[in-house]
């Protein structure tokens, strides 16, 4: 791709996340339940017949799981929220690929032009951002911290 069709796919990605409406991380799952009431139908040995359906949504968020139950007047909107969080997460992705491939872009043309002799560059692939302390910090924060609760804030 070129990069003008990047930036252009870019700018399209940020007009749909303007328009995306309310949004819930999870997903919607149907229950039909056993209670306790002794002699209720749904314990009929014949015939039971559980209640329900009951719609829930579940879904982790920061490291926590959670779920809630979800009124049948209200499930359409529900699953049009955990739609839209999809599709928020798709976007990102897709800006985050589409960012990193102008990055691999314009360090590609740097390296060109480097090796066509401008003096006083950065030995190619080395990191050409501050010295010292800075690099060496985002290594260690980037590898120290594995988890669940870093992939659901990062880019965010
Ligand atoms: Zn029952």
């Amino acid at each position: 791709m070129t990069r003008s069709a990047i930036e252009r796919r870019i700018n399209r990605i940020k007009r749909e996340l303007a328009r995306l409406g309310p949004l819930h991380p999870g997903t919607v799952s149907t229950q039909f339940n056993i209670c306790g009431t002794p002699g209720c139908r749904c314990k009929d040995p014949l015939n039971p017949r559980k209640h329900g359906p009951y719609y829930q949504l579940s879904y982790g968020w920061r490291g926590k799981t959670s779920s809630l139950f979800i009124r049948v007047d209200q499930l359409a909107a529900m699953r049009k929220k955990v739609a839209n969080y999809k599709r928020l997460q798709e976007l990102l992705r897709e800006w985050v690929d589409l960012q990193m491939e102008l990055e691999r872009q314009e360090r590609t043309a740097q390296q060109r032009r480097r090796h066509r002799g401008i003096p006083g560059m950065a030995a190619p692939g080395g990191n050409s951002g501050p010295p010292g302390l800075s690099a060496s910090q985002s290594v260690v924060r980037s590898t120290a911290v594995p988890g669940r609760t870093q992939d659901s804030t990062a880019g965010i």
